[in-house]
């Protein structure tokens, strides 16, 4: 009762508003945009893109909506703003998107974040895919590990780079941490953008040289 009051008069002082039209949020809601700056993302329609096998090391590249203006302001706060409880709105739409298409997520033994790089994960405080990876392994009963990969290399920021820079960017961005999480298990690794693929591949072909039997990247977004 008295932290309902309490709630009420901070939500007075501090009102909660969409962080992206600024509209008012009642209290009630749990997520920091309004839905209808929600139905402004453009949803992938297409999730089962089979990827070109010769080019790519990953097995399925799943991507819940593009890389529009909406999308790229809420990843922009989400990474570099500390917006961290935008994974309130991120997740559930992650869920949505596998349950909707019927994806085979329960196929994969393990679920693991793409790791940040050890000094970009000090700038930041968080690894903003951890933030993802976590609630969706708890939620559909996949064990999670951040001991798989290690980041070795600190690579540019990818937006930044042309698309032929973006691969040599990552040679040799990631190693094994431990052989045991990765030999005979299907593996599926969390993103928030998928841009070139070529972070989830350098990714993939390092776990699949580690005895991995299939690798899937799942990200919240992707730029094509
Ligand atoms: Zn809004």
């Amino acid at each position: 009762m008295f932290i309902n009051i309490l709630q009420g008069a901070l939500n007075l002082i501090f009102p909660d508003n969409c962080l992206l039209c600024r509209q008012f949020l009642n209290s009630q809601h749990k997520r920091q945009v309004c839905s209808k700056c929600l139905d402004s993302l453009a949803f992938n329609p297409t999730p089962l893109t089979a990827p070109d096998r010769h080019k790519y090391a990953f097995d399925e590249p799943w991507s819940v909506c593009f890389y529009n203006e909406t999308a790229q302001k809420l990843l922009h706060a989400f990474k570099y703003q500390g917006k961290t409880s935008l994974r309130k709105t991120f997740v559930p739409l992650m869920i949505n998107f596998i349950d909707r298409h019927h994806l085979t997520i329960n196929k994969y033994d393990i679920i693991a974040p793409i790791p940040l790089h050890p000094s970009r994960l000090r700038e930041r405080g968080y690894n903003q895919s951890l933030l993802l990876s976590l609630p969706l392994s708890q939620h559909y009963g996949i064990p999670h590990t951040e001991n798989l990969l290690i980041r070795q290399k600190r690579t540019q920021t990818q937006t930044e780079l042309g698309a032929k820079q973006r691969w040599t960017n990552l040679e040799d961005a990631f190693r094994i941490k431990n052989l045991d999480l990765a030999k005979d298990k299907n593996i599926l690794l969390i993103d928030d953008l998928y841009t070139t693929g070529a972070t989830a591949n350098t990714a993939s072909i390092v776990l699949k040289k580690a005895g991995a039997l299939g690798v899937g990247i799942l990200t919240l977004s992707k730029t094509v």
